[in-house]
Protein backbone atom coordinates (compact mmCIF):
# COMPACT_ATOMS: atom_id res chain seq x y z
CA UNK A 1 0.00 0.00 0.00
CA UNK A 2 2.87 2.26 0.26
CA UNK A 3 3.46 2.50 -3.36
CA UNK A 4 1.66 5.86 -4.22
CA UNK A 5 3.47 6.98 -1.26
CA UNK A 6 6.71 7.51 -2.92
CA UNK A 7 6.11 10.63 -4.50
CA UNK A 8 5.61 14.08 -2.11
CA UNK A 9 2.02 14.49 -1.57
CA UNK A 10 -0.83 15.18 0.44
CA UNK A 11 -2.73 12.25 0.55
CA UNK A 12 -6.50 11.22 1.79
CA UNK A 13 -8.07 7.56 2.21
CA UNK A 14 -11.14 6.07 3.30
CA UNK A 15 -10.74 3.23 4.75
CA UNK A 16 -14.66 3.30 6.12
CA UNK A 17 -17.60 5.43 5.12
CA UNK A 18 -17.78 5.52 1.68
CA UNK A 19 -19.32 1.78 1.58
CA UNK A 20 -21.27 0.15 -0.44
CA UNK A 21 -24.93 0.45 0.86
CA UNK A 22 -24.21 1.52 4.45
CA UNK A 23 -23.67 4.33 6.71
CA UNK A 24 -21.26 3.06 8.99
CA UNK A 25 -18.00 1.87 10.00
CA UNK A 26 -16.28 5.63 9.86
CA UNK A 27 -12.47 5.85 9.83
CA UNK A 28 -10.48 7.88 7.39
CA UNK A 29 -6.10 7.99 6.94
CA UNK A 30 -4.30 11.06 6.03
CA UNK A 31 -0.72 11.12 4.92
CA UNK A 32 1.44 13.64 4.14
CA UNK A 33 4.54 13.17 2.39
CA UNK A 34 7.62 15.35 2.19
CA UNK A 35 11.08 16.15 1.00
CA UNK A 36 13.80 15.81 3.81
CA UNK A 37 17.70 15.56 3.52
CA UNK A 38 17.39 12.14 4.70
CA UNK A 39 14.73 11.47 1.64
CA UNK A 40 11.36 11.01 1.68
CA UNK A 41 9.44 11.24 5.43
CA UNK A 42 5.82 10.71 6.01
CA UNK A 43 3.43 11.98 8.75
CA UNK A 44 0.06 10.02 9.26
CA UNK A 45 -2.90 10.78 11.02
CA UNK A 46 -6.03 8.64 11.46
CA UNK A 47 -9.39 10.04 11.52
CA UNK A 48 -12.05 8.15 13.78
CA UNK A 49 -12.06 3.97 13.92
CA UNK A 50 -15.47 3.19 14.14
CA UNK A 51 -17.34 -0.22 14.11
CA UNK A 52 -19.50 -1.75 11.20
CA UNK A 53 -22.72 -2.16 12.53
CA UNK A 54 -24.34 -4.91 10.09
CA UNK A 55 -20.91 -7.01 10.70
CA UNK A 56 -23.41 -10.32 11.17
CA UNK A 57 -24.53 -9.56 7.23
CA UNK A 58 -20.45 -10.57 6.71
CA UNK A 59 -21.44 -14.29 7.15
CA UNK A 60 -18.46 -14.96 9.78
CA UNK A 61 -19.60 -17.52 12.60
CA UNK A 62 -19.67 -15.97 15.95
CA UNK A 63 -18.52 -12.19 15.04
CA UNK A 64 -19.11 -9.86 17.88
CA UNK A 65 -18.37 -6.50 15.93
CA UNK A 66 -16.46 -5.71 12.29
CA UNK A 67 -14.31 -2.78 12.20
CA UNK A 68 -12.20 -0.75 9.31
CA UNK A 69 -9.00 -2.41 8.29
CA UNK A 70 -5.52 0.21 9.40
CA UNK A 71 -3.48 -3.32 10.29
CA UNK A 72 -1.06 -2.53 7.09
CA UNK A 73 -1.12 1.00 8.05
CA UNK A 74 -0.12 0.52 11.91
CA UNK A 75 2.64 -1.52 10.59
CA UNK A 76 4.17 0.10 8.50
CA UNK A 77 6.79 2.63 9.70
CA UNK A 78 7.65 4.81 7.18
CA UNK A 79 4.05 6.43 7.09
CA UNK A 80 4.61 7.05 10.85
CA UNK A 81 1.14 7.09 12.37
CA UNK A 82 1.25 9.36 14.77
CA UNK A 83 -2.50 10.05 15.76
CA UNK A 84 -5.78 9.12 15.84
CA UNK A 85 -8.50 12.24 15.71
CA UNK A 86 -12.07 11.15 17.01
CA UNK A 87 -14.50 13.74 15.84
CA UNK A 88 -17.02 12.57 18.28
CA UNK A 89 -18.40 9.82 20.25
CA UNK A 90 -20.97 7.76 18.46
CA UNK A 91 -20.23 3.74 18.08
CA UNK A 92 -19.47 4.33 14.22
CA UNK A 93 -16.93 6.48 14.77
CA UNK A 94 -15.53 5.27 18.13
CA UNK A 95 -15.69 1.58 18.70
CA UNK A 96 -13.17 0.22 16.53
CA UNK A 97 -10.44 1.66 19.79
CA UNK A 98 -11.56 -1.48 21.85
CA UNK A 99 -11.67 -4.23 19.60
CA UNK A 100 -8.23 -3.56 18.28
CA UNK A 101 -6.91 -3.12 21.37
CA UNK A 102 -8.29 -6.29 22.69
CA UNK A 103 -6.97 -8.15 19.45
CA UNK A 104 -3.48 -6.70 21.32
CA UNK A 105 -2.67 -3.63 18.71
CA UNK A 106 -0.92 -0.69 19.86
CA UNK A 107 -2.48 2.24 19.01
CA UNK A 108 -1.44 5.72 19.08
CA UNK A 109 -2.57 8.54 20.86
CA UNK A 110 -5.83 9.63 20.24
CA UNK A 111 -7.20 12.77 20.49
CA UNK A 112 -10.74 13.76 21.06
CA UNK A 113 -13.44 15.22 23.69
CA UNK A 114 -13.73 15.47 26.88
CA UNK A 115 -17.67 13.48 26.44
CA UNK A 116 -15.61 11.39 23.81
CA UNK A 117 -13.37 10.61 26.83
CA UNK A 118 -16.16 9.54 29.11
CA UNK A 119 -17.52 7.38 26.46
CA UNK A 120 -14.67 5.79 25.49
CA UNK A 121 -13.72 4.77 29.31
CA UNK A 122 -17.01 3.43 29.73
CA UNK A 123 -16.27 0.89 26.69
CA UNK A 124 -12.44 0.49 28.46
CA UNK A 125 -14.72 -0.98 31.53
CA UNK A 126 -17.31 -2.70 30.06
CA UNK A 127 -14.47 -4.89 27.76
CA UNK A 128 -12.14 -5.12 30.51
CA UNK A 129 -9.37 -3.24 28.79
CA UNK A 130 -6.62 -2.69 31.71
CA UNK A 131 -4.95 0.81 31.90
CA UNK A 132 -1.71 -0.05 30.33
CA UNK A 133 -3.13 -1.48 26.86
CA UNK A 134 -4.88 2.10 26.81
CA UNK A 135 -3.31 4.64 24.42
CA UNK A 136 -2.63 8.07 25.65
CA UNK A 137 -5.92 10.53 25.28
CA UNK A 138 -5.44 14.37 24.73
CA UNK A 139 -8.26 16.13 25.18
CA UNK A 140 -9.26 18.82 22.48
CA UNK A 141 -11.79 21.22 22.19
CA UNK A 142 -13.00 24.57 19.59
CA UNK A 143 -9.68 26.59 18.31
CA UNK A 144 -6.67 24.35 19.32
CA UNK A 145 -4.37 23.71 16.65
CA UNK A 146 -2.06 20.09 17.08
CA UNK A 147 1.34 20.16 15.23
CA UNK A 148 2.34 16.52 14.27
CA UNK A 149 4.81 15.84 12.05
CA UNK A 150 4.56 18.15 8.81
CA UNK A 151 0.68 18.40 9.39
CA UNK A 152 -1.08 20.93 11.68
CA UNK A 153 -5.08 20.20 13.02
CA UNK A 154 -7.02 22.27 13.85
CA UNK A 155 -10.35 21.62 15.85
CA UNK A 156 -13.45 22.63 14.67
CA UNK A 157 -16.48 22.84 16.83
CA UNK A 158 -19.38 21.16 15.11
CA UNK A 159 -23.41 20.68 15.62
CA UNK A 160 -24.62 17.22 15.64
CA UNK A 161 -25.97 15.28 18.38
CA UNK A 162 -23.97 14.52 20.85
CA UNK A 163 -21.61 16.75 23.22
CA UNK A 164 -18.04 17.48 21.69
CA UNK A 165 -18.78 16.94 18.42
CA UNK A 166 -15.81 18.36 15.96
CA UNK A 167 -14.54 19.15 12.22
CA UNK A 168 -10.76 19.06 11.86
CA UNK A 169 -8.88 21.67 9.19
CA UNK A 170 -6.09 19.90 8.51
CA UNK A 171 -2.93 21.79 7.00
CA UNK A 172 -0.39 20.22 4.74
CA UNK A 173 1.95 22.24 2.09
CA UNK A 174 -0.02 20.30 -0.44
CA UNK A 175 -3.57 21.32 0.37
CA UNK A 176 -5.86 21.98 3.31
CA UNK A 177 -8.77 19.85 4.20
CA UNK A 178 -11.88 20.75 6.20
CA UNK A 179 -12.91 17.12 7.51
CA UNK A 180 -16.47 18.15 8.68
CA UNK A 181 -17.42 15.20 11.23
CA UNK A 182 -20.74 14.36 11.90
CA UNK A 183 -22.41 17.68 11.34
CA UNK A 184 -25.09 20.41 10.55
CA UNK A 185 -24.72 24.12 10.22
CA UNK A 186 -27.79 24.52 12.94
CA UNK A 187 -26.70 27.12 15.77
CA UNK A 188 -29.51 27.14 17.77
CA UNK A 189 -28.50 24.84 20.60
CA UNK A 190 -29.03 24.26 23.74
CA UNK A 191 -26.17 21.61 24.85
CA UNK A 192 -23.04 22.17 23.17
CA UNK A 193 -21.18 24.58 20.85
CA UNK A 194 -22.17 25.10 17.22
CA UNK A 195 -20.51 24.51 14.29
CA UNK A 196 -17.69 27.39 13.83
CA UNK A 197 -19.13 29.44 10.95
CA UNK A 198 -16.42 32.33 12.19
CA UNK A 199 -13.63 30.42 12.22
CA UNK A 200 -14.85 28.84 8.54
CA UNK A 201 -15.32 32.02 7.52
CA UNK A 202 -11.84 33.76 8.43
CA UNK A 203 -10.20 30.07 7.05
CA UNK A 204 -12.23 30.42 3.91
CA UNK A 205 -9.46 30.97 1.70
CA UNK A 206 -6.91 28.42 2.43
CA UNK A 207 -9.38 25.35 2.50
CA UNK A 208 -9.10 23.56 -0.68
CA UNK A 209 -11.15 20.42 -0.14
CA UNK A 210 -14.01 19.52 2.01
CA UNK A 211 -14.62 15.84 3.17
CA UNK A 212 -18.31 16.46 3.88
CA UNK A 213 -20.70 14.68 6.00
CA UNK A 214 -23.28 13.46 2.96
CA UNK A 215 -25.86 11.53 5.32
CA UNK A 216 -28.64 13.64 5.28
CA UNK A 217 -28.11 14.78 1.72
CA UNK A 218 -31.15 12.83 0.40
CA UNK A 219 -33.17 15.73 1.95
CA UNK A 220 -33.82 19.25 1.03
CA UNK A 221 -33.72 22.75 2.61
CA UNK A 222 -31.61 23.10 6.07
CA UNK A 223 -31.58 20.14 8.58
CA UNK A 224 -33.89 20.38 11.07
CA UNK A 225 -32.78 22.89 13.92
CA UNK A 226 -32.93 21.81 17.88
CA UNK A 227 -34.52 25.05 18.24
CA UNK A 228 -37.28 23.62 15.92
CA UNK A 229 -37.62 19.98 17.78
CA UNK A 230 -37.90 21.91 20.98
CA UNK A 231 -40.94 24.22 19.99
CA UNK A 232 -42.53 21.25 17.94
CA UNK A 233 -42.78 19.31 20.62
CA UNK A 234 -44.00 22.11 22.91
CA UNK A 235 -46.51 22.79 20.74
CA UNK A 236 -48.15 19.40 20.49
CA UNK A 237 -48.09 18.71 24.36
CA UNK A 238 -49.98 21.82 24.37
CA UNK A 239 -52.51 21.27 21.78
CA UNK A 240 -53.21 18.15 23.76
CA UNK A 241 -54.39 19.03 26.76
CA UNK A 242 -53.34 15.94 28.04
CA UNK A 243 -50.99 15.22 31.46
CA UNK A 244 -49.40 12.67 30.80
CA UNK A 245 -46.70 12.60 28.22
CA UNK A 246 -44.49 10.28 27.14
CA UNK A 247 -41.70 10.66 25.01
CA UNK A 248 -39.12 8.11 23.99
CA UNK A 249 -35.79 8.47 22.99
CA UNK A 250 -32.39 6.91 21.93
CA UNK A 251 -30.31 6.64 24.82
CA UNK A 252 -27.02 7.94 22.50
CA UNK A 253 -28.41 11.31 21.79
CA UNK A 254 -27.90 13.44 24.50
CA UNK A 255 -30.04 16.31 22.74
CA UNK A 256 -33.06 14.18 22.97
CA UNK A 257 -32.79 13.93 26.84
CA UNK A 258 -32.61 17.76 26.72
CA UNK A 259 -35.07 19.19 24.72
CA UNK A 260 -37.65 16.47 26.13
CA UNK A 261 -36.99 17.93 29.42
CA UNK A 262 -36.91 21.36 28.52
CA UNK A 263 -40.52 21.28 26.68
CA UNK A 264 -40.92 19.61 29.89
CA UNK A 265 -40.19 22.70 31.78
CA UNK A 266 -41.54 24.95 29.86
CA UNK A 267 -44.81 23.71 30.22
CA UNK A 268 -44.55 22.93 34.15
CA UNK A 269 -44.64 19.23 33.61
CA UNK A 270 -42.88 17.44 35.81
CA UNK A 271 -40.01 14.86 34.76
CA UNK A 272 -39.80 10.79 34.92
CA UNK A 273 -36.43 9.58 33.58
CA UNK A 274 -37.50 5.61 32.60
CA UNK A 275 -35.86 3.29 30.51
CA UNK A 276 -32.76 0.19 30.02
CA UNK A 277 -29.58 0.08 31.77
CA UNK A 278 -28.22 1.88 28.78
CA UNK A 279 -30.43 4.71 28.86
CA UNK A 280 -29.36 4.99 32.47
CA UNK A 281 -25.65 5.26 31.85
CA UNK A 282 -26.23 7.83 29.40
CA UNK A 283 -28.39 10.01 31.90
CA UNK A 284 -25.31 9.43 33.85
CA UNK A 285 -22.76 10.47 31.77
CA UNK A 286 -24.60 13.47 30.85
CA UNK A 287 -24.63 14.53 34.39
CA UNK A 288 -20.80 13.38 34.69
CA UNK A 289 -20.79 16.04 31.69
CA UNK A 290 -21.64 18.73 34.36
CA UNK A 291 -25.26 19.10 33.28
CA UNK A 292 -27.27 19.59 36.08
CA UNK A 293 -31.46 18.82 35.51
CA UNK A 294 -31.98 20.26 38.84
CA UNK A 295 -30.40 23.33 37.88
CA UNK A 296 -32.05 23.72 35.19
CA UNK A 297 -35.48 23.23 37.00
CA UNK A 298 -34.88 25.87 39.76
CA UNK A 299 -37.63 23.92 41.98
CA UNK A 300 -40.41 24.61 39.04
CA UNK A 301 -40.75 20.50 38.15
CA UNK A 302 -40.01 17.99 40.21
CA UNK A 303 -37.59 15.15 38.57
CA UNK A 304 -38.12 11.68 39.25
CA UNK A 305 -35.18 8.30 38.16
CA UNK A 306 -36.25 4.56 37.86
CA UNK A 307 -39.63 2.87 38.40
CA UNK A 308 -39.06 3.54 42.38
CA UNK A 309 -42.01 6.08 42.56
CA UNK A 310 -45.78 5.27 42.38
CA UNK A 311 -47.86 6.81 39.68
CA UNK A 312 -49.17 8.99 42.17
CA UNK A 313 -45.77 10.75 43.31
CA UNK A 314 -45.45 12.04 40.03
CA UNK A 315 -48.33 14.36 40.31
CA UNK A 316 -51.21 15.52 38.11
CA UNK A 317 -48.79 16.11 35.26
CA UNK A 318 -45.94 14.98 34.20
CA UNK A 319 -43.46 13.93 31.38
CA UNK A 320 -41.90 10.40 31.06
CA UNK A 321 -38.92 10.62 29.16
CA UNK A 322 -36.65 6.83 28.53
CA UNK A 323 -35.64 4.73 26.39
CA UNK A 324 -38.69 2.18 27.04
CA UNK A 325 -40.88 -0.14 24.80
CA UNK A 326 -42.66 -1.05 27.98
CA UNK A 327 -44.53 1.66 29.74
CA UNK A 328 -45.07 -0.04 32.65
CA UNK A 329 -47.84 1.12 35.15
CA UNK A 330 -46.95 5.18 34.41
CA UNK A 331 -50.44 5.58 33.33
CA UNK A 332 -52.05 5.19 36.74
CA UNK A 333 -55.70 3.83 36.90
CA UNK A 334 -56.33 4.95 33.63
CA UNK A 335 -54.63 5.46 30.32
CA UNK A 336 -57.05 8.29 29.35
CA UNK A 337 -55.56 11.75 29.56
CA UNK A 338 -51.94 10.70 27.47
CA UNK A 339 -50.39 10.96 24.45
CA UNK A 340 -47.25 10.00 22.99
CA UNK A 341 -44.96 11.34 20.84
CA UNK A 342 -42.57 8.88 19.12
CA UNK A 343 -39.56 10.41 18.33
CA UNK A 344 -37.47 7.93 16.12
CA UNK A 345 -38.37 6.18 13.40
CA UNK A 346 -38.76 2.26 13.87
CA UNK A 347 -37.04 1.81 17.38
CA UNK A 348 -40.54 2.35 18.99
CA UNK A 349 -42.37 0.58 16.87
CA UNK A 350 -43.54 -2.24 20.15
CA UNK A 351 -44.48 0.93 22.30
CA UNK A 352 -46.48 1.79 19.49
CA UNK A 353 -48.39 -1.15 19.67
CA UNK A 354 -48.89 -1.02 23.67
CA UNK A 355 -50.30 2.59 23.03
CA UNK A 356 -52.20 1.16 20.21
CA UNK A 357 -53.83 -1.63 22.64
CA UNK A 358 -54.72 0.99 25.52
CA UNK A 359 -56.01 3.61 22.95
CA UNK A 360 -53.27 6.38 23.40
CA UNK A 361 -53.16 8.52 20.94
CA UNK A 362 -49.34 9.01 19.70
CA UNK A 363 -47.14 11.28 17.07
CA UNK A 364 -44.83 9.69 14.88
CA UNK A 365 -42.27 11.28 13.25
CA UNK A 366 -43.91 10.62 10.16
CA UNK A 367 -46.48 13.09 11.26
CA UNK A 368 -44.43 15.57 12.60
CA UNK A 369 -40.52 15.20 11.34
CA UNK A 370 -39.12 18.10 13.34
CA UNK A 371 -39.73 15.49 16.18
CA UNK A 372 -36.71 13.58 15.47
CA UNK A 373 -33.48 14.93 16.48
CA UNK A 374 -31.01 15.63 13.43
CA UNK A 375 -27.67 15.44 13.15
CA UNK A 376 -26.51 15.89 9.87
CA UNK A 377 -27.03 18.49 7.36
CA UNK A 378 -29.03 18.12 4.65
CA UNK A 379 -28.79 19.78 1.14
CA UNK A 380 -29.23 23.30 2.18
CA UNK A 381 -26.44 23.29 4.57
CA UNK A 382 -24.15 22.04 2.28
CA UNK A 383 -24.92 24.64 -0.06
CA UNK A 384 -24.85 27.21 2.66
CA UNK A 385 -20.86 25.72 3.14
CA UNK A 386 -20.09 26.11 -0.23
CA UNK A 387 -21.00 29.62 -0.47
CA UNK A 388 -19.09 30.10 3.34
CA UNK A 389 -15.78 28.54 1.51
CA UNK A 390 -14.61 29.52 -1.50
CA UNK A 391 -16.27 26.43 -3.36
CA UNK A 392 -13.49 24.00 -2.58
CA UNK A 393 -13.64 20.85 -3.84
CA UNK A 394 -15.93 18.47 -2.07
CA UNK A 395 -15.11 14.95 -1.33
CA UNK A 396 -18.28 13.27 0.48
CA UNK A 397 -17.91 11.00 2.26
CA UNK A 398 -20.40 9.59 5.50
CA UNK A 399 -22.82 7.58 3.28
CA UNK A 400 -23.12 4.73 -0.02
CA UNK A 401 -21.62 5.41 -2.75
CA UNK A 402 -24.53 5.31 -4.75
CA UNK A 403 -25.81 8.18 -3.17
CA UNK A 404 -22.70 9.92 -4.29
CA UNK A 405 -23.60 8.93 -7.85
CA UNK A 406 -26.93 10.12 -7.20
CA UNK A 407 -27.04 13.57 -6.31
CA UNK A 408 -24.03 14.83 -8.99
CA UNK A 409 -26.43 16.10 -11.66
CA UNK A 410 -28.11 18.05 -8.68
CA UNK A 411 -24.53 19.11 -7.07
CA UNK A 412 -23.38 20.62 -10.39
CA UNK A 413 -26.63 22.43 -11.11
CA UNK A 414 -26.24 23.68 -7.31
CA UNK A 415 -22.74 24.76 -8.22
CA UNK A 416 -20.98 22.35 -5.92
CA UNK A 417 -17.43 21.61 -7.14
CA UNK A 418 -17.60 17.64 -6.40
CA UNK A 419 -14.54 15.08 -6.93
CA UNK A 420 -15.19 14.02 -10.33
CA UNK A 421 -14.47 10.04 -9.09
CA UNK A 422 -16.65 8.84 -6.77
CA UNK A 423 -14.16 7.66 -3.77
CA UNK A 424 -14.58 4.27 -2.45
CA UNK A 425 -13.41 2.52 0.57
CA UNK A 426 -9.62 1.96 -0.04
CA UNK A 427 -8.96 4.18 -2.81
CA UNK A 428 -6.06 6.51 -2.04
CA UNK A 429 -6.74 10.35 -3.66
CA UNK A 430 -3.75 12.91 -3.71
CA UNK A 431 -4.83 16.41 -2.74
CA UNK A 432 -3.46 19.53 -4.06
CA UNK A 433 -4.53 22.88 -4.69
CA UNK A 434 -7.96 22.45 -7.38
CA UNK A 435 -6.93 18.77 -7.23
CA UNK A 436 -8.34 15.78 -6.29
CA UNK A 437 -6.41 12.71 -8.14
CA UNK A 438 -7.19 8.55 -7.58
CA UNK A 439 -3.94 7.66 -6.51
CA UNK A 440 -4.39 3.91 -5.69
CA UNK A 441 -7.04 1.66 -5.08
CA UNK A 442 -6.87 -1.95 -3.65
CA UNK A 443 -9.64 -4.15 -2.97
CA UNK A 444 -11.93 -3.06 0.67
CA UNK A 445 -12.04 -5.20 3.60
CA UNK A 446 -13.60 -5.61 6.89
CA UNK A 447 -12.35 -6.94 9.45
CA UNK A 448 -14.97 -9.42 11.49
CA UNK A 449 -14.09 -9.79 15.44
CA UNK A 450 -14.77 -12.85 17.23
CA UNK A 451 -14.00 -13.59 20.60
CA UNK A 452 -12.58 -16.25 22.80
CA UNK A 453 -11.40 -16.07 26.74
CA UNK A 454 -11.62 -12.12 26.89
CA UNK A 455 -9.13 -11.67 23.38
CA UNK A 456 -10.41 -11.18 19.95
CA UNK A 457 -9.31 -12.04 16.86
CA UNK A 458 -9.67 -10.52 13.10
CA UNK A 459 -11.20 -12.43 10.44
CA UNK A 460 -11.00 -10.31 6.83
CA UNK A 461 -13.58 -10.26 4.74
CA UNK A 462 -14.05 -8.41 0.99
CA UNK A 463 -16.85 -6.25 1.64
CA UNK A 464 -20.34 -6.58 -0.20
CA UNK A 465 -23.44 -5.30 -0.52
CA UNK A 466 -25.10 -5.85 3.44
CA UNK A 467 -28.23 -3.93 3.14
CA UNK A 468 -30.30 -7.01 2.87
CA UNK A 469 -30.38 -6.94 7.02
CA UNK A 470 -30.04 -3.51 7.13
CA UNK A 471 -31.80 -0.47 7.77
CA UNK A 472 -30.59 0.98 4.71
CA UNK A 473 -32.63 -1.09 1.69
CA UNK A 474 -35.98 0.83 3.62
CA UNK A 475 -34.60 4.00 3.89
CA UNK A 476 -32.48 4.72 0.95
CA UNK A 477 -32.71 2.61 -1.54
CA UNK A 478 -30.75 3.54 -4.65
CA UNK A 479 -33.99 3.63 -6.81
CA UNK A 480 -35.59 5.96 -4.40
CA UNK A 481 -32.47 8.05 -3.86
CA UNK A 482 -32.10 8.78 -7.30
CA UNK A 483 -35.83 9.72 -7.25
CA UNK A 484 -35.62 11.86 -5.51
CA UNK A 485 -32.34 13.94 -6.45
CA UNK A 486 -33.92 14.11 -9.80
CA UNK A 487 -37.32 15.67 -8.29
CA UNK A 488 -35.18 18.11 -6.13
CA UNK A 489 -33.22 19.17 -9.28
CA UNK A 490 -36.80 19.77 -11.44
CA UNK A 491 -37.91 21.93 -8.32
CA UNK A 492 -34.70 23.94 -8.35
CA UNK A 493 -34.33 24.16 -12.32
CA UNK A 494 -38.27 25.45 -12.65
CA UNK A 495 -37.21 27.94 -9.68
CA UNK A 496 -34.70 29.22 -11.62
CA UNK A 497 -36.81 29.34 -14.43
CA UNK A 498 -39.34 31.21 -12.42
CA UNK A 499 -36.57 34.09 -11.07
CA UNK A 500 -35.56 34.28 -13.92
CA UNK A 501 -39.15 35.29 -15.97
CA UNK A 502 -40.04 37.64 -12.77
ZN1 LIG B 1 -22.65 10.81 14.80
Amino acid sequence: MTDCFAEQGFYWRPVGGNNIDQISGHCYQYTDIVARKSGLAATTIIVDLGKFDNHQALGVKNSAAAVPDIRDLLKTPFLNPRAIFLTHSHPDHLNGIVHYLKAGFLLPPLYGGIYTRMILEDLYRSFNVPAYMQPDFICIGDGDEIKTGSLKIEVVAASHTCFDSFGFIIKSKSATVYHTGDMKIDNSTYFRKPTNLKRLRLIAPAITHVVADFCGITEEGFAIREVDTFKKMVKIIKKSRKDKIFIPVYPTHPEMYLIAFLAALKLRKNVVFYGSDDFYSYLRLIKDYGLSFDKMAQGRIRIFEGGQNTVRDYGKSFVVIGDYNDIGDCFGDSARNSIGLITAKTFFNPLKGQFNSRNIKFITVEDAPELQGYGHGFIGDFEYLNSLLHHPIIIPTHCPCYIIDGCRKLMQFLGLNMVTVTPKNNQTFRLEKEKCTLAAEAPATWLVVSYSGGNASFSEVWQKPTSGEGFLKRTFSARRCRNKFSMFLLQRQKGKKKDANR
